[in-house]
């Protein structure tokens, strides 16, 4: 691995959701116990947002008294964006009470697929949430992204690549490695999401993805992602943070 992977604060945020939109939970049961046992190992701290309707497995491996913080990605991970006010409203109170019901304290939401509805930030804190994660991007934009500071006290957005196009995903850390490893932003705090099923080594959860999605989302997953994360602790160590964590100082 190159030793410039980029400087600064590094927030990590996991997305807890079925494997590849698939049936299977196989990164919560194999994949999370390891990820855990990394961020103890050097000592960082993560925001994971978890799928509310998974909470009961979630539970048995994530500690609400751990240093790691829960937020919310949904009830069922459906897009917000072709739900109705209702159905949205539903989706943001009956997660955060059901992972509050677990223990957990639950401040941050991330919708899925980063698809928010136009109000949807207000929506959130009128359901009582801290703040909003839910703006970032899946895939590469031509428009470059704004290099602002990625958390504020209300808001945190997901951070590209240097190039300001690419999203700082492991997605695509492991789709254009080793290049994108490289191409980390080189100062600042910057955030970075990632999934638990990419962790995992021949899950066929990817079927359950269109067929031309398949061949790119299985790219680099598996041993070479779980390489790259704990590249990205080791580099950073005592630097990688939760968003609750890095919030603090926003404050
Ligand atoms: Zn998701």
């Amino acid at each position: 691995m190159p030793a410039n992977t980029g400087r600064g604060r590094l927030v990590l945020t996991i997305d807890v959701e079925r494997d590849w939109d698939g049936t299977d939970t196989r990164g919560i049961d194999e994949a999370l116990p390891w990820l855990l046992e990394r961020l103890r190992h050097h000592g960082a701290t993560a925001t994971f947002f978890v799928v509310a309707d998974l909470t009961h497995q979630v539970r048995a491996v994530l500690d609400p008294a751990g240093p790691h913080e829960v937020g919310s990605h949904g009830l069922t991970h459906e897009r917000l964006d072709r739900i109705g006010h209702d159905a949205v409203r539903r989706e943001l109170t009956e997660s955060k009470s059901r992972l509050e019901q677990a223990g957990y304290l639950v401040e941050g939401f991330r919708a899925p697929y980063f698809a928010a509805p136009p109000d949807l930030s207000e929506m959130v804190s009128e359901a009582g949430y801290r703040y909003d994660a839910s703006e970032g991007r899946l895939w590469p934009s031509i428009r470059r992204q704004s290099s602002e500071d990625p958390i504020s006290p209300r808001r945190v957005v997901t951070s590209t690549l240097r190039d300001g196009r690419t999203p700082l995903s492991l997605t695509w850390l492991r789709m254009l490695h080793p290049v994108a490893i490289r191409s980390l932003p080189a100062s600042g705090t910057s955030v970075l999401y990632l999934h638990l099923h990419e962790l995992l080594d021949d899950t066929p959860g990817w079927m359950a993805l269109a067929a031309g999605l398949r061949h790119v989302h299985r790219r680099g997953s598996g041993a070479r992602a779980r390489s790259i994360v704990d590249h990205l602790l080791a580099n950073r160590r005592g630097d990688v943070v939760s968003c609750r964590d890095a919030l603090v100082d926003a404050a």
